[in-house]
């Protein structure tokens, strides 16, 4: 179990399955976890902590983000949050909540983003913290990629991503990501051989290499860096997309360059 902390509340994160990280969000009175893969973690988490679990909010319903939600459930009562356009297919769940809705844990406020593409349901959980907010994105972006397109178009993913960059952008406080899953170094050695090899991208290769080698996680990282190194949001900067629509033969715009570079790392 890693911990960071936000002052307002902690974020601990616990590995689970092949590669997901589940995350507990602790404000004091609350204890919310994000995305449980699989019970058995969050409750070892939960009896090392000496607490209840009180929520489970849901970014989508993937069995590998809702597979821990019914056992939980039944041993905590807690409450389990879920985006409302999914309802039905997110098990046990209790609050049905879309962009805009207001959620509380105990004192602290949670904002809802609703960034579908990944599946027509996603949704994000973003919490401001003192120095750092702190954004849940579930399986929308990773570091230095963004999810497959299972249920949606990539127009839709592209607008939920320039969503999740104008955290970054229209606020003074700089925001954390906790995403799903750990795809950060296989991400990155297809951005340097198909996308980017400028400087950032080296750095960050080389800081995920050393972090992986000692079996530690590359996440949280900063939406600051993914906005200037993750190859699926590269396609906000115009330069970029001359570039590199110049080299492929495609039209300049985002979601074309966009939609070019997720579907080479479709098959890469
Ligand atoms: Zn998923
Ligand atoms: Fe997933």
């Amino acid at each position: 179990m890693w911990s960071y902390q936000h002052q307002r509340f902690t974020v601990h994160q616990l590995a689970a399955l092949a590669d997901n990280y589940i995350y507990l969000i602790d404000t004091g009175a609350a204890l919310a976890c994000v995305d449980p893969a699989e019970a058995a973690p969050v409750i070892s988490a939960c009896a090392e902590l000496a607490r209840p679990l009180t929520h489970i909010l849901n970014t989508h319903h993937h069995w590998d983000h809702t597979g821990g939600n019914l056992e939980l459930k039944t041993r905590f009562g807690c409450t389990i949050v879920g985006a409302a356009h999914d309802a039905a297919r997110i098990p046990g769940i209790d609050k049905k909540i879309s962009e805009g809705d207001d959620l509380q844990l105990d004192k602290q406020h949670v904002s809802v983003l609703d960034i579908p593409g990944h599946t027509s349901g996603h949704i994000a959980f973003v919490l401001a913290g003192e120095k750092n907010n702190a954004l849940f994105c579930g399986d929308t972006l990773f570091g230095a990629g963004c999810g497959r397109l299972f249920e949606g178009t990539p127009e839709q993913m592209w607008q939920s991503l320039e969503k999740l960059i104008r955290l970054d952008t229209e606020n003074k406080t700089d925001t954390d990501f906790y995403c799903a899953h750990e795809y950060t170094l296989s991400n990155l050695e297809f951005c340097l051989k198909k996308v980017s090899k400028h400087t950032p991208v080296n750095e960050y290769y080389a800081w995920s290499l050393t972090r992986r080698n000692k079996q530690l996680p590359t996440i949280p990282g900063t939406l600051k860096r993914e906005i200037q190194c993750n190859p699926m949001l590269l396609p906000a900067q115009a330069d970029f997309c001359k570039t590199y629509a110049a080299e492929h033969t495609i039209a300049d715009d985002a979601v074309s360059v966009f939609t070019h570079i997720r579907e080479a790392r479709n098959h890469w």
